[in-house]
């Protein structure tokens, strides 16, 4: 049991590669908050997991709320006294060419996947200033270092992910907390539900391994961030992509 004992958050965690997290972190002995919005799945899949698996509640969250990212935190401290790890995965895919990407498209991307992580990452590094210790893992992207055509939002919102966590690692370090990035190349998500099979095929053509990654494939790299087997890896973005990354530099 790798994170018996350890409490956990992962926001986004209704869905995709939160939930995949959700599972192996509850596998491994974590007690694992969902938070996710209001109107998703997560309350019925934190009872489903909680009677099946072990503790695991769900929370309603939405990253671009301040007040509600900070009552996630304080909620989950006062019912199990400290928040170990947290993933901070919540994110939405979109964007466009840039010229016909409007103001709100723009902001609301940047809104949830740039400063929602900012905003957990605030709320989570003064709890775990307080408590000493801590695990912060932040979800960026291949996009996070590299371009892509049509991501314009996304891509500036994940390279900035990239940096703030390179940022946080180094101010977090002395008080005793790791700060993490996941780079997920294409996951077979929900997030990609709506493509084409063309495009879907052109995508899976980018990665050398030959097939989209499953969630549980970046659950398995955050679990090992969240883990005391990753206690000299701080400031690192671990690509988990199938070699995207690799061909491309
Ligand atoms: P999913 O859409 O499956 O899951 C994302 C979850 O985040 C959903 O439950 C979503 O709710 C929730 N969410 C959206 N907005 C907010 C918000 N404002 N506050 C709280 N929760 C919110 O996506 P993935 O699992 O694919 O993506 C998870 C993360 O991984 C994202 O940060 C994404 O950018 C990143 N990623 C994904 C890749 C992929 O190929 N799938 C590749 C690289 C990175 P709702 O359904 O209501 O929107």
């Amino acid at each position: 049991m790798r994170l018996q004992g350890k409490n956990m958050i992962v926001t986004g965690g209704a869905s995709g590669i939160g939930l995949a997290t959700v599972k192996r972190c509850l596998q491994e002995g974590a007690k694992v908050v969902i938070a996710d919005m209001a109107h998703s799945e997560g309350a019925a899949r934190a009872a489903a997991l909680n009677a099946a698996m072990g503790p695991c509640r769900f929370i309603a969250c939405d990253v671009t709320a301040t007040a509600q990212v900070d009552a996630l935190l304080a909620d989950t401290v006062a019912q199990w006294g400290s928040v170990d790890i947290v993933f901070n995965n919540a994110g939405i895919g979109g964007s466009g060419p840039a010229q016909d990407v409007t103001d709100a498209d723009y902001l609301r991307i940047i809104d949830i996947n740039l400063n929602g992580v900012f905003r957990v990452a605030r709320a989570a590094l003064r709890q775990m200033y307080r408590q000493g210790a801590g695990s912060l893992i932040n979800c960026a992207s291949i996009l996070g270092t590299l371009g892509q055509s049509g991501t314009v939002a996304y891509s500036a919102a994940k390279g900035g992910v990239v940096n703030m966590t390179r940022t946080l690692a180094i101010e977090a370090a002395p008080r005793g907390v790791r700060v993490n990035s996941v780079g997920p190349g294409y996951i077979d998500t929900p997030l990609l539900k709506n493509l084409p099979p063309e495009q879907r095929q052109a995508l899976i053509a980018l990665h050398p391994i030959g097939r989209l990654g499953r969630d549980e494939e970046v659950a398995n790299a955050v679990l090992f961030l969240g883990s005391d087997e990753a206690s000299f890896v701080t400031g690192a973005y671990l690509l988990v992509d199938g070699g995207y990354a690799a061909g491309k530099s």
